[in-house]
Formats: structure tokens, C-alpha cells, sequence
């Protein structure tokens, strides 16, 4: 099938006092119907970017969207107007956040909340919506959907609220779903209900999500295919297979390593990617990630490694993939 979205070499730049931040650099991916995929990298590293801007959140300025293009269906994103674009956020694709108490109004109730976006959206009578609504919440599992529609926000506890989100995130079927951290606030429990209540709703309403984490283990148990991202680069995308077991990249091995294990919880100190994410005002030359890395050779410094595609859906941005790379000398044999 033709994908959903198509992201083409997008690029997105803040204008800042001391220069230009690149905070997403030519970065191109597709997502097909019905499919979750998972954005990941460490903060700073253009993930959130990229998802604000498919929904054109960025301010403009002091963001600007340098070059590119935000395929939906055949629309490019980028060229609609405000009105325009209205329109399609919470109807075609919806976004949530890591913090609802955010994201919510604390003066309406819940049932309020999301039906007004019914009836915007959809052109429900205020009854319908109401009824809608009450489905939703029933949808995502929260208890008594009937009462608790006309409470507030601050009625729920967070894991509840998140539900609520997804709730009003999911009331006007959108086509596409996309998760800011959508669990990074709560606790690990509450979390992997959240992300299973995800999952059990991207296979009964078939929308496609592209969930935003910086923690490998919440895009494994949702995604199917998984784009790693450093300095506002890609560094490798594979399905989730390729990426948690045959990684090639060595931030991607990083971040593999930190993950947590059941068997190490509480008993070992996780191990980080030692270093910093690189400063975007002037980041490192060649490969953004040499100065962290425990492989770089000389020409890491100098070029930054272009795409190397391993498979139909696996693809490197690392020297010690590309075929272009200097072979490691050898020793004369005599
Ligand atoms: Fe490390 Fe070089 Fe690969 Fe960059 S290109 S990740 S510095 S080995
Ligand atoms: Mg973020």
C-alpha cells in the first residue's frame, strides 16, 4: 500500500541569537497504514521536532522549515495554511503529550473536553458527541465512563489523565497517532499499561502511530519498525527486529546497553552512552557522534557517513558499514 506519511528530507532550523541550530537535518522516513513506529534518541536529538512538525507546531520563527516536505496522502503539510492545518490536527492526526495536566483545559470537564472537539470536527450534535465520548473512555479503559465524564482533570490520577488523552487523541478516529513520550511521566507500571492499552487500540481502530520515546524498551513492546535519531540525524532505521538484534550503529548499541533487564532492576547501575549529545550551534565535523564514540577511526572526524542500506528496510549512517570505508591495514605477510 502507499504510505500514510512521507517525510522527505526535511529540515528544520532555529534562528537563535548565536546562529543557526539545525535541530533536524535531512531526515526522510514513511509511515504505512495501520503501523507504529518509534522515534528514538536521547533529548535534544530532533525526535520531538520532527513530531511538531508533521503537525506544524513549531514556531515559525524563530523555527523554519528549511527544506523538505511533509507528505500526507498526497498534501504536503508544509505548504498548507493555519486554516488549513486546523483542520487536520485532531481530525486526520493527533498528537499527545507527556503531560496532560498540560495538554487539558482545568476548567472544563473531561466530557466537555472531548466533545467539543466532536463537534468541531465531526459536526456532532452536542448529544452524540456526549455519547462518543463516554464510548472513548470506556475504549481506553477508564472505570464508570458515565460519572468520571463529568469531572475535571485534576479528578484523575496521571495515569488516568493519560488515558483521557488518548481518549480525546483517538475520539475523532484520526488517521495517524503521534506520541510525545506519552509515558515518560508515569511510573514503570502504570506505563506498560498505557503502552499496552496503546497497542490493543492501534489493532482495533487501525491508526498508525509514531511513538516518540527516549527509552528502547517503550518503542519494543509497540513498534514495528524503529528510526534512531542523533543530533537531528538519522542514525539507523530498521524494523524492530534489525534494531534490538542486529544493530550496527554504535549509538544504537549505546542505547541497547542502557536499557533496563528484569533481572538487573534495582541490582545494577544502568550503563550510559558516556558524553554529552553534541551542542547543535557547532556540532562536531563528519560523524556527529565521534567524539562519544568507541569505534571512530580517523575519518569519522572528516566525513559524515552517508546512508548505507543493508537490507529493503535496514539502513546505517557509520563508517564501519559503509562501503566506501578504509580498510583496516594489514600487516605485510611475508
Ligand atoms: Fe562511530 Fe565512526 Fe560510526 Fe560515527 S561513523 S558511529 S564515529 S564508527
Ligand atoms: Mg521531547
Amino acid at each position: 500500500s502507499n504510505p500514510l506519511l512521507t517525510v522527505e528530507e526535511l529540515t528544520v532550523s532555529f534562528d537563535t541569537y548565536a546562529g543557526e541550530v539545525k535541530a533536524v537535518d535531512n531526515i526522510s522516513f514513511q509511515v504505512y497504514p495501520g503501523e507504529a513506529i518509534g522515534i528514538v534518541g536521547e533529548s535534544g536529538c530532533g525526535k520531538s521536532v520532527t513530531a511538531h512538525s508533521i503537525m506544524q507546531l513549531i514556531p515559525t520563527p524563530p523555527g523554519r522549515y528549511a527544506k523538505g516536505k511533509i507528505l500526507f496522502g498526497k498534501d504536503d503539510l508544509l505548504q498548507k495554511s493555519e486554516e488549513e492545518m486546523s483542520k487536520i490536527r485532531g481530525n486526520d492526526i493527533s498528537i499527545i503529550f507527556q503531560d496532560a495536566m498540560t495538554s487539558l483545559n482545568p476548567v472544563l470537564t473531561i466530557g466537555m473536553q472531548i466533545g467539543e472537539s466532536l463537534q468541531l470536527h465531526q459536526h456532532m450534535n452536542k448529544q452524540a458527541a456526549y455519547a462518543r465520548a463516554i464510548e472513548m473512555l470506556r475504549l481506553v479503559g477508564i472505570p464508570s465512563p458515565e460519572e468520571r465524564i463529568k469531572e475535571y482533570p485534576h479528578q484523575f490520577s496521571g495515569g488516568m489523565r493519560q488515558r483521557v488523552m488518548i481518549a480525546m487523541a483517538l475520539s475523532c478516529n484520526p488517521k495517524l497517532l503521534i506520541a510525545d513520550e506519552p509515558t515518560t511521566a508515569l511510573d514503570v507500571t502504570i506505563q506498560a499499561q498505557i503502552l499496552d492499552l496503546m497497542k490493543d487500540l492501534q489493532g482495533k481502530l487501525n491508526t498508525s502511530i509514531i511513538l516518540i520515546s527516549h527509552d528502547l524498551g517503550a518503542i519494543a513492546s509497540l513498534c514495528s519498525r524503529v528510526i534512531v535519531m542523533y543530533a537531528g540525524k538519522i542514525a539507523e532505521a530498521g524494523t524492530a527486529m534489525d534494531i534490538f538484534h542486529q544493530p550496527q550503529h554504535p549509538y544504537t548499541w549505546g542505547l541497547l546497553q542502557s536499557l533496563p533487564r528484569i533481572d538487573m532492576i534495582q541490582k545494577q547501575k544502568l550503563a550510559i552512552i558516556p558524553g554529552q549529545p553534541p551542542d547543535l550551534l557547532s556540532p562536531p565535523t563528519g560523524c556527529p557522534f565521534h567524539p562519544r564514540c568507541t569505534h571512530a577511526m580517523s575519518i569519522c572526524q572528516e566525513h559524515y557517513p552517508e546512508t548505507t542500506v543493508l537490507t529493503k528496510e535496514h539502513m546505517v549512517h557509520c563508517w564501519l558499514q559503509h562501503p566506501d570505508a578504509p580498510k583496516p591495514k594489514r600487516e605485510a605477510t611475508a
